[in-house]
């Protein structure tokens, strides 16, 4: 008899395992299903970068273990990338990792800087990783509600005291998924300052953004003065250049978390295929066109989801960043109710509630499909509506 280990025991029940049940279920009966729950872009990497990829496949000196820490040049185009888009200085030799995309930095960042008993602080809701994370390097996580009222920001304020004291690690993340907010200036400098104060380690995961929409600019945390000091950042090719397949990100900023971090990662991986790594740097130094039609793209569907949405008497809020819609569901309703009745329609969304307590009565939905099969979903919402 297999025994698991306590922390595969503790892992959360499976929430969309009961969704992905009827989704199979309606598959059978030849439903024809419209996923919008699907954070994954559905664009083509750009041709460059697939070309680059290509020729340095055939080249026999990648074909070997890379470095731990990522190709030099890689990092440095990493730094060069950071100083053209954000004014953000880096030192590629001891201030950037290559990362096996950047949930595989954020899910060892724990194990470098959590003890049995520390404290990350987490926002609730969120993308899951922070919290089992911390679970599985024996820390606890304090969930830090994010309220419409806020903006979905966090409310440092409302964090008790001793939490604050023991807390270790801060993950926070804007442009936000699932939420889509994003943070204004004065919020990364009170990040800073709390940082500072109660000495935590603060880790932005920052992969929205360049997923930005109506001239919106996100900033990365690291222009802030001090950040450096407290924290680190989380950044992925995957999002910019629909690349979520080919498994390249990388974390910059504070040299001793950055190093704690690969101490970490040089026990477990050996490291980023270097052909995958050139294709990285074709990435970040090649023509940047296919960001700016990646955005152009994103934005349409966005309208088209957040205008019929509207049609059918949800309210949302047109998003400025990342390919995530948030919004509450119709009165009468729960999280998971609302997700069931819209399956019904063949229309797959993501219930609020499996990014966390907090997300109960929203829903999320991406526009990672085109225009067509958006309004499609709607039309099909539309027959369905009793709200
Ligand atoms: C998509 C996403 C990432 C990036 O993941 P990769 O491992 O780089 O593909 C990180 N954080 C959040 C919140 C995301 O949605």
């Amino acid at each position: 008899m297999i025994q698991f280990a306590d922390r595969i025991k503790s892992l959360p029940p499976y929430l969309f395992a009961e969704i992905d049940r009827k989704k199979a279920e309606l598959k059978k009966k030849g439903v024809d299903i419209i996923s919008l729950a699907i954070g994954d872009p559905d664009l083509r990497t750009p041709d460059n970068i697939i070309e680059a990829l290509k020729s340095a496949a055939g080249d026999v000196n990648n074909h070997h273990y890379p470095d731990y820490n990522g190709l030099l040049e890689f990092r440095q185009a990493v730094a060069d990338w950071y100083k053209s888009r954000f004014n953000v200085e880096l030192d590629p030799q001891s201030e950037v990792v290559s990362l096996i995309g950047s949930k595989e930095g954020i899910a060892h960042m724990p194990m470098a800087f959590i003890n049995p008993g520390d404290i990350t602080l987490a926002p609730d809701p969120a993308y899951p990783v922070y919290k089992t994370a911390t679970m599985f390097a024996g820390g606890e996580t304090y969930l830090m509600p994010l309220k419409k009222e806020n903006k979905f920001l966090i409310d440092f304020k409302s964090i008790p005291e001793d939490v604050l004291k023991k807390a270790k690690l801060l993950f926070f993340n804007y442009p936000n998924n699932p939420t889509a907010a994003v943070a204004d200036d004065d919020f990364y400098v009170e990040v800073i300052e709390v940082a500072k104060k109660y000495d935590i380690l603060v880790c932005h995961d920052a992969a929205y953004t360049e997923m930005t929409y109506d001239g919106y600019r996100a900033k990365s945390f690291l222009e802030f003065e001090g950040a450096k000091d407290v924290g680190v950042e989380f950044h992925s090719l995957s999002k910019t250049y629909s690349m979520t397949g080919w498994r390249v990100g990388f974390v910059v900023g504070n040299k001793d978390a950055v190093a704690g971090l690969g101490k970490i990662k040089s026990n477990i991986d050996s490291g980023i295929f270097q052909a995958v790594q050139m294709a990285g740097i074709e990435a970040l130094k090649g023509d940047q066109g296919c960001v700016g039609e990646m955005r152009a793209i994103f934005q349409e569907r966005r309208d088209v989801l957040c205008d019929g949405l509207t049609s059918l008497g949800i309210k949302v809020e047109k998003p400025k960043a990342t390919f995530y819609m948030w919004a509450e569901v119709p009165a009468g309703y729960t999280s998971v109710s609302f997700v069931d009745h819209l399956l019904s329609a063949g229309v797959v969304v993501t219930p609020g509630s499996g990014f966390g307590s907090m997300g109960e009565g929203y829903f999320r939905m991406t526009f990672t499909l085109d225009k067509a099969r958006i309004s499609e979903a709607i039309e099909r919402v539309r027959k369905i509506r009793n709200w």
